[in-house]
């Protein structure tokens, strides 16, 4: 038989698939995928994040959901090529349902569907106004009494939460609640973001002094407008603070600084929320359908309870309230916790001139930056990838198309080569008595974060001070408690202090529910984050998607977001789509709503 270029074969594959899901016929669709087969499907099929996972639950949403998708008109991504290497062919694809155009990724090997990403572009009939479609602005002729744009502007800002209820109502403002609120902008869907801090970016500046983010830009870009071509690698966290506060007055979101919503509770009669709000010192009630917490996966802080915290006589603060290092010059200063930010505050104050301790209770995962940017992230986001063609969007519809289940396979070999590349910086740490690990399964940071959020350090710096001796390291130990003017440790250890940081991390998101909520919303909806992957601090069962984020939880109009700002990038593209979709009345049914394992 004449072998196929990988376009003929893709093509054969899409035609065959049309076929048969045109037809109803769900085992010639099922034929068409491989044993051991992964389907990603962000909201075309499910209306759910969900990731199918073997021929068997193909079969089963298929047949859930086949008759009302109606999915049609498959084909190569228009200007797009299928390309092969090594078995496996891969390609761009587009699709379409009933109501929505859809953008995916196939994976063939031996001629059948290996993997396959279907995701939600844009709903017919209400897509974002872009290119042709884009706003006029002025408004050409004569008319009398007209409004000007920032007429317009201000009356929606007097209007909205006032005489005229939002739809949507999102708590949070950092760059997850903006992101979320520049789609739904797009997508016409009335929205205010509730902020307790006065100017968005806050978040951000209020942290400690020294941090600059640890993703470079490549991966941070918000959606519509990214960041310039001359913009530093790594924002420094004011600046970042600085963008955001641009980018909301820009995209025109209806921001409300100062404004902290302070209770929530839901209708289910009139499936309303009722939202609480205290703006500039007066309480407000807002009346929205849907309610988005975007209060942040890394803002609850974890603070732990020691013996006789009480009577310490220094400063003692969580790694969120740490002001920076100027005040702590001369300081001793014990440091709880080895992660991300334990790290940074250390080798601040070690800049500053105190004299530091961290104190490490169990193992840390540590990648240096230059070589998670060369060998973790330069394939996708890096200036490489950008001048290869690798779009920020296709970079992030490459990653999403990578089932969970399968991506520490992906990873293993990535951090194998780090270790060996970094042999020597991870012998002289362990030499130093830092205990190290590289996750359960040696998969490293990415599946470290989507796990667990915590448990790593990307080493910009402090590694080498902890290696050299200049940032004393206690490891293995466990704060017994603290006395006056110090703290003594589970072997007995005792370290004078004046300052105490506990970087000992934040709580699962659910919490927030039941801070604005209630304990039983909170209860009702389980653990945020996490993929059930039975490695620590992430129990089973397997879940196969991130736990509540971005998707329907077990109470009707209550969704999170946020993340770093990729995946505030890229999922709230799907955020907005279902939000839209249920303001317009489209039905959503969902498929395989997430079950309850864990509350928190
Ligand atoms: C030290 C540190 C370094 C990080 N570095 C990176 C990095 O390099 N790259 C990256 O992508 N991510 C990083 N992250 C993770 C993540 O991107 C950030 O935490 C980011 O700020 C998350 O954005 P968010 O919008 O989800 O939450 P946040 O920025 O935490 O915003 C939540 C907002 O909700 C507000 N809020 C809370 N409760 C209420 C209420 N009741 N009413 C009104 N407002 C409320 C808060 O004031 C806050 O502004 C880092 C996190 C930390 C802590």
């Amino acid at each position: 038989m004449l072998d196929k270029a990988p376009n003929g074969k893709v093509s054969d594959l899409l035609n065959a698939l049309d076929k048969a899901l045109s037809a109803g016929e769900v085992e010639r669709a099922v034929d068409l995928f491989q044993t051991d087969c992964y389907w990603r499907d962000l909201v075309t099929f499910t209306w759910n994040i969900k990731t199918m996972e073997g021929k068997e639950q193909v079969r089963d949403m298929l047949k859930a959901r086949l008759a009302d998708t109606k999915p049609s008109n498959w084909k190569i991504a228009d200007g797009e090529d299928a390309s092969e290497a090594g078995g496996t062919i891969e390609s761009w694809i587009q699709f379409e349902t009933e109501v929505a155009r859809g953008f995916g990724h196939m994976r063939l090997k031996d001629g059948q569907i290996w993997t396959l990403l279907t995701t939600m572009s844009e709903l017919k009939g209400h897509e974002e106004p872009v290119g042709f479609d884009r706003p006029m602005g002025a408004k050409h002729g004569a008319e009398r009494n007209r409004k000007t744009w920032k007429e317009e502007r201000e009356a929606e800002a007097a209007e909205l939460g006032y005489s005229r209820q939002p739809y949507c109502v999102i708590v949070g403002g950092g760059q997850g609640g903006i992101a979320l609120g520049a789609r739904l902008r797009q997508l016409n869907v009335p929205t205010i973001i509730l902020e307790k801090n006065e100017r968005p970016g806050d978040s951000w500046r209020k942290r400690y002094k020294s941090l600059c983010l640890h993703d470079p830009v490549w991966y941070d870009h918000l959606p519509y407008l990214p960041f310039p071509r001359n913009w530093p690698v790594f924002s420094p966290k004011d600046k970042i603070g600085d963008w955001l506060e641009m980018y909301t007055k820009v995209m025109e979101l209806n921001y409300w600084g100062s404004s902290e919503c302070k209770k929530a509770s839901y209708d289910e009669k009139s499936r309303d929320w009722t939202v609480v709000v205290q703006r500039d010192g007066k309480e407000i009630v807002l009346k929205p359908k849907q309610l988005v917490l975007a209060t942040g996966m890394s803002a609850k802080p974890s603070m732990p309870k020691f013996e006789s915290m009480d009577i310490f006589k220094g400063d003692q603060h969580h790694s969120s309230q740490h002001p920076g290092s100027d005040k702590y010059k001369s300081s001793k200063a014990v440091v709880i916790g080895s992660n991300n930010s334990a790290h940074d505050i250390c080798a601040a104050l070690w800049e500053a001139g105190a004299d530091v301790t961290m104190v490490q209770r169990s193992t840390t995962h540590i990648v240096r930056s230059d070589s998670l940017m060369e060998l973790g992230l330069a394939a996708l986001y890096s200036e490489q990838a950008v001048q290869s063609g690798v779009t920020t969007a296709k970079a992030d519809l490459i990653f999403a198309s990578l089932p969970y289940k399968i991506l520490h396979e992906f990873q293993i070999p990535v951090y194998n080569a780090i270790r060996e590349r970094d042999a020597d910086f991870y012998n002289r740490l362990e030499k130093a008595g830092f205990l190290l690990d590289y996750g359960d399964d040696d998969s490293g940071l990415f599946m470290k974060y989507l796990r667990r959020g915590s448990g790593y350090y990307i080493d910009v710096g402090a590694s080498e001070l902890i290696a050299n001796g200049s940032i004393k390291l206690k490891s293995g130990v466990d704060v017994k408690k603290l006395t006056e003017h110090s703290v003594i440790l589970s072997d007995g250890t005792e370290l004078p202090a004046d300052l105490v940081v506990y970087a000992t991390g934040y709580g699962s998101m659910n919490g927030w529910a039941a801070d604005l909520i209630s304990k039983e919303v909170a209860d009702k909806v389980g653990k945020v984050w996490g993929l059930g992957s039975n490695t620590t601090k992430d129990p089973g069962p397997w879940e196969g998607e991130q736990r509540n984020m971005w998707k329907p939880t077990q109470q009707e109009g209550l969704w999170f977001h946020g993340g770093n700002l990729h995946q505030s990038r890229h999922y709230s593209q799907f955020l907005s789509l279902q939000l839209k979709a249920r303001m317009e009345g489209i039905a959503t049914p969902v498929y395989g709503l997430q079950k309850v394992h864990h509350l928190s």
